[in-house]
């Protein structure tokens, strides 16, 4: 398959040969919800087992036995939907999905289909300089399947049924993000608020949130397009990669005065493009009807509100905080409070000193560093305590900015304590003015040209300050010298 070049506008509309079309994005994000055992068995959910180790009958498909619900799953569940601002529903109903497929031996799935757990919401994300409000739609608890894996000469099938039971949240959006880059931003934001709830851990690659990508283009103002689901994308790249191929693919057709069919395509990331898996004509009669074996789940207001009482900070909020409390920039806050690991480590930093200083070196030096070396927070090499009381000896004076980075270097490679290197390599601020002086005489004296046109050309002053600081190893407080080369050359 071509592409032909179409280019994107910075307001996200696809320019086509036949003039502007809108990209309209709904996702649906499969998010494994943190619970030691599964939704309906006492199985555990532990990732990386011996495969079918961690399997009660109940996940294995065998007859006559009784699900039973795992409270810690709807709790999780009810979490989450606060933490999206949405509407809790008081009665919600496990539905039976119905499909044949190897990996999964009850032959259906228990769902939520009419009546989810979790009504409509909203999430905040922040793309190029502009917030939007996107719509969740629903939050529905239900079954994960086995997995099915295939040897590599192609002989065997394998099914490993750890997976199957783990209780799943599917978050719906509303069809409302209107390019890759939001639609990322949903993603990336949708797994920070449920990392800072603690109710999925977010991590794509062992696949606990697995998003499915729907995608349709139109006329700008005319009525939604038919659309295209892209299935089971794990990561963000690949997210944006899919809706970007995907919406030129559909211009194209529409230019060409072809039809889009509404189909299910899977995203191939070595072609770059989308190819279809099965079309809506072959989609299944998934013949949806309330589980027998389990009454419709019943909450009370109390329930609910207990869990609202209870909920951590969340991303928005904090950002505000962190804003206020500390005197933060919105980028600063923002970089802050994406992960909350990273806004934790912020926190312990800031305690010894000003908001500003600890921002500047946590982004700067620990987050560039980390990510230059691929490594992320947990295994930072620089603790926050570390840190901490390095800023603290800038604070107080012990220390200049420039000296500071030095034992950053040496904390980073070596490990230490920020006091004791101080003090063992004698990097203590010189404070002392007539120490200074001497040392600014001497440079006055062996350099009398820069001292004729330094009249003349007043930037000079800064060279004069550059030789003090290098005669003394950076250690002189440089507003200190800075005075005293004034006063000692009569500049004002
Ligand atoms: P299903 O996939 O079960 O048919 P829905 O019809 O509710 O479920 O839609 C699923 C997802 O598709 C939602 O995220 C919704 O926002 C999105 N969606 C629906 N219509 C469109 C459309 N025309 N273009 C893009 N996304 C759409
Ligand atoms: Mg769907």
């Amino acid at each position: 398959m071509h592409c032909r070049a179409a280019t994107i506008r910075p307001d996200n509309f696809i320019v086509g040969a036949t003039g502007d079309w809108e990209v309209v994005i709904g996702l649906e994000v499969h998010a494994q919800v943190n619970s030691c055992t599964k939704l309906f068995s006492g199985a555990a959910t532990a990732f990386g087992g011996q495969p079918n180790n961690q399997v009660s009958l109940i996940d294995a498909g065998m007859p006559g036995v009784l699900p039973i619900i795992n409270e810690k799953c709807i709790e999780q569940a009810i979490r989450t939907g606060l933490g999206l601002n949405a509407r809790i529903n008081t009665y919600s109903v496990f539905e039976r999905k119905n499909y044949f497929y190897p990996d999964l031996p009850q032959g259906y799935q228990i769902s939520q289909n009419r009546y989810p757990i979790v009504g409509e919401g909203f999430v905040e994300i922040y793309v190029e300089g502009e917030v939007h409000k996107i719509g969740i739609e629903r939050l529905h608890l239900e079954q994960d399947a086995g997995k099915s894996m295939h040897d590599t000469r192609n002989e065997y099938s394998y099914v490993d049924l750890n997976r199957s039971g783990i209780a799943l949240m599917e978050i719906v959006s509303k069809p409302e993000l209107h390019s890759a880059k939001q639609a990322q931003a949903y993603v990336l934001k949708l797994r920070n608020i449920l990392r800072y709830l603690g109710t999925c851990n977010g991590d794509m690659e062992r696949g606990n949130l697995r998003t499915d990508v729907n995608v349709s283009v139109r006329r700008p103002g005319e009525a939604l397009g038919t659309r295209c689901e892209i299935k089971n994308l794990n990561s963000v790249r690949f997210i944006g990669k899919a809706i970007e191929a995907e919406s030129h693919r559909q211009v194209e057709l529409l230019e060409d005065g072809c039809k889009i069919l509404q189909e299910t395509r899977l995203f191939d990331p070595n072609s770059g493009y989308t190819r279809p898996m099965r079309s809506k004509e072959e989609a299944h009669d998934y013949r949806y009807f309330p589980d027998p074996d389990l009454l419709p789940l019943e909450l009370n207001e109390a329930f609910i509100e207990g869990l609202a009482a209870n909920l951590p900070e969340l991303p928005d909020s904090k950002f505000k905080r962190f804003k206020k409390e500390y005197g933060l920039t919105s980028y600063d806050a923002r970089v802050l409070v994406a992960e909350k690991r990273n806004a934790d480590y912020f926190e312990s930093v800031v305690g010894g000193c000003e908001g500003k200083l600890a921002a500047n070196w946590v982004i700067n030096d620990v987050f560039g560093r980390l990510n230059r070396e691929g490594l992320d927070i947990s295994s930072s090499p620089v603790s926050s305590d570390q840190l901490c009381s390095l800023l603290k000896l800038i604070t107080e004076g012990t220390i200049s900015g420039k000296i500071a980075k030095e034992i950053f270097e040496t904390l980073w490679s070596e490990g230490g304590n920020p006091a004791d290197i101080v003090s063992a390599r004698g990097l203590a601020q010189v404070t002392d003015t007539t120490q200074i002086e001497a040392i600014v005489d001497e440079v006055i004296k062996a350099n009398p040209m820069q001292v004729q046109k330094v009249d003349d050309n007043p930037k000079l002053l800064s060279w004069f300050v550059g030789q003090v600081m290098k005669a003394t190893g950076g250690k002189a407080n440089p507003r200190s010298v800075n005075k005293i080369v004034r006063k000692r050359l009569a500049l004002n």
